[in-house]
């Protein structure tokens, strides 16, 4: 705190000398920055907090909250992090009940990809789901990039943040093109199209804070679908896509065909039309 820290995040089960929290929230107040409660489940203290898990880690955060108050510090956020879905989420679910502080979802220590991926998409999804939980963090054991692309992806996945997204079919026996191969590639270069396509207002260029910007990344839904007879109607409901054939693919529109074109030339041709649309 005292070199500039935005906030910070004490765990209750490792600091637990009153007196000493007491202090970290004095400078906090006196510092003007936030404090989240972050209970852990891995280290509560079990002597103090007995019974089931998830009202355990319930009972250490109000405690905490309690000595905060005390001190008449407010600017409280809560987290109650547990490494399995069902613990957390009823810990969530029961916090939510008994407080109105803000409360930071995650899973913790979740494991590999694709295991870590879906605890944390079932856990902190199912949660947004009910409201519950103002910020997120996904961890996983993997790349920290990994985890920022699985969150974005689960805010978007819940209508909770806009963006591109691509649909694609399962493929079956009338797909005659490397649907897969197809599919990353528009991903890759569609990520890079809208990492870039944000373009700042020029009241927000006078501001070098990235806090005064408002994001407002496109939105779009874009289908990359195996055969060009069934394609387009069953992605009726996406804003563009394409559709492989023998030698022959489409680009449709809303079910649509509005062109065709050589199937080696139908990723670049999809990518040109969604960069005039974007
Ligand atoms: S779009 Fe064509 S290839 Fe894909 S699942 Fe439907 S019928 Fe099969």
């Amino acid at each position: 705190m005292e070199n500039g820290a935005d906030g910070i995040r004490i765990n209750p089960g490792n600091i637990r000398d009153k007196k000493r929290i007491i202090q970290i929230v004095r400078k906090a107040r006196e510092k003007e920055i936030p404090i989240r409660i972050g209970v852990n489940s891995g280290s509560l203290d079990r002597k103090r907090y007995k019974g089931p898990l998830a009202q355990a880690m319930v009972r250490s955060a109000l405690d905490s909250i309690k000595i905060f108050e005390k001190e008449k510090f407010y600017d409280i956020i809560v987290s109650l992090k547990a490494s399995d879905v069902l613990t957390t989420t009823e810990a969530y679910r029961l916090m939510a009940k008994r407080c109105d502080y803000p409360l930071h979802l995650g899973i913790t220590a979740t494991g590999l990809p694709p295991s870590g991926i879906i605890k944390s998409a079932i856990g902190i999804g199912s949660l947004l789901l009910k409201g519950i939980g103002d910020t997120i963090r996904v961890s996983l054991t993997g790349p920290p990039q990994e985890e920022i692309r699985v969150g974005y992806e689960i805010l978007r996945a819940l209508g909770l943040r806009k963006g591109i997204e691509i649909i694609a079919c399962p493929t079956c026996g009338r797909c005659e093109i490397d649907l897969i191969k197809i599919a990353q590639q528009v991903e890759k270069r569609l990520s890079r199209l809208q990492a870039t396509s944000y373009k700042p207002q020029a009241k927000e260029l006078k501001s070098l804070k990235p806090e005064a910007w408002s994001l407002k990344p496109a939105t779009l839904k874009v289908a990359i679908m195996g055969c060009v007879v069934n394609g387009p109607g069953e992605a009726r409901e996406a804003d563009i896509g394409i559709a492989g054939g023998k030698k022959i693919g489409i680009i449709f529109r809303k079910g649509r065909v509005i062109k065709k074109v050589k199937e080696k030339d139908l990723v670049k041709a999809l990518l040109a039309e969604i960069e005039n649309m974007i």
